[in-house]
């Protein structure tokens, strides 16, 4: 059976030239990067030429990069970093659709002393932007808004917040890790102070991530421990895994107007074929101000979780909004912030493209899943009492 895998914001597959350029570290050049032997420098001048590709895929210098082990390290060594320096300041801003990653740790804080003000979003995902200006103050350690939701797509302005908060003198990190190596960035024109990404969402392993710290921004460890990363992530390297995340950032610069014109154009395609074959499906997001590889789409009535199992059967890959995997059918944070009525919030089905999707897989979609839509519907009393109407 063929697969279809439109599930890239979950995970990506590892690029072929990523897997070859990384092999060698595991193979043979397996020194440990602080050692002084010819060995070890070599894997330490690997390292260093895989933080120049992430700088540069950033527009940033190579001395800001701390590699971590994941995009959640990424973001909880940014918080962790600007309550800790700013230990008289009690109060922190995020929005209401942040990943887990930023949304836990920040509940944690709010339990423990911290005053947090999470900034709602409109119906299509949009920040209010007046909240968020109204509700910074001279208590203020630090705003933490994600670049691209991981659900829908929608990108808020971040680089127009960073100027508007670090005017206020309060510390800007944004979770970029479903924007980078989608959309360019030019970071060193921008007052952000700190943003994170992940290896594993564009086409490096899993298990590797990084920090942007720009320069000047006061910061303290997340892990203490040994001096690498410049005494501010101890630990030896994960050398496969950080030469890997500098070949993937290379290939992401060299793709980056492929993801915007032709994974765009599929993505798009994949959008309106569906939306045309299936009655009562809308887009959940903002479409203007989007990754150009995401759609989520709610088809009403019916469940997200059967549409998935039904896809699976067929070899289809992709993501529903509700959160199943935490033992409820709860329709997604995002969506219930985003105010998505309950019966369409619960039939959302996220689809997340990559370069290495085509025409024929999205046409194969567009073909399988009308038919798999209006079979579930049959069964649903929701929709039946909703035609009786
Ligand atoms: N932030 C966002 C927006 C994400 O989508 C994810 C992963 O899905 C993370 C953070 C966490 O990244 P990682 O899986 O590398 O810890």
């Amino acid at each position: 059976m063929r697969t279809v895998y439109f599930d890239n914001n979950a995970t990506t597959a590892v690029a072929p030239e990523v897997v070859d350029e990384m092999l060698p570290y595991l193979r043979e050049h397996f020194g440990n990067p602080s050692s002084m032997y010819g060995m070890a420098r070599r894997t330490a001048a690997k390292i260093r030429e895989a933080r120049e590709r992430v700088a540069a895929l950033l527009g940033v210098s190579s001395e800001e990069i701390v590699f971590t082990s994941c995009g959640t390290e990424s973001d909880s060594t940014a918080i962790w970093a600007a309550v800790r320096v700013n230990p008289h300041k009690r109060h922190i801003i995020t929005s209401r659709v942040e990943h887990s990653a930023v949304k836990n740790l920040y509940e944690y804080l709010g339990n423990n002393g911290y005053r947090v003000s999470s900034v709602p979003v409109d119906g299509k995902g949009r920040l209010d932007l007046d909240y968020l200006y109204d509700h910074l103050n001279d208590d203020t350690a630090l705003v933490s808004l994600m670049w691209g939701n991981n659900e829908t797509g929608v990108m808020f302005p971040v680089e127009e917040i960073a100027r508007a908060v670090s005017e206020r003198g309060v510390i800007f990190h944004t979770d970029a890790v479903q924007a980078v190596g989608k959309v360019p960035m030019n970071i060193q024109e921008t007052p952000i102070d700190m943003l994170s990404l992940s290896g594993h969402k564009l086409h490096a392993p899993k298990g590797v991530g990084a920090l942007y710290v720009r320069k000047g921004t006061k910061f303290t460890p997340f892990l203490i421990g040994g001096h690498q990363e410049g005494n501010r992530r101890g630990g030896t390297e994960n050398v496969a895994a950080i030469v890997a995340l500098g070949k993937a950032a290379a290939l992401a610069e060299a793709h980056m107007d492929e993801e915007n014109t032709r994974v765009k154009e599929l993505r798009d395609r994949l959008e309106s074929g569906i939306l045309s074959a299936v009655p009562h499906a809308l887009v959940n997001g903002d479409t203007t101000h989007r990754l150009p590889n995401t759609t989520n789409i709610s088809f009403e009535f019916i469940e997200g979780e059967s549409i998935l199992l039904m896809m699976d059967e067929l070899g289809i890959c992709a993501s529903s909004g509700s959160a199943c995997t935490s033992g409820s059918l709860e329709p997604s944070h995002v969506l219930r912030a985003m105010g998505v009525p309950y019966t369409a919030a619960h039939g959302s089905v996220r689809f997340s493209l990559s370069i290495y999707n085509t025409r024929e897989e999205v046409d194969y979609v567009v073909e399988k899943l009308p038919p798999i839509i209006e079979r579930l519907r049959e069964m649903s009393p929701f929709w039946k009492a909703a035609r009786s109407c």
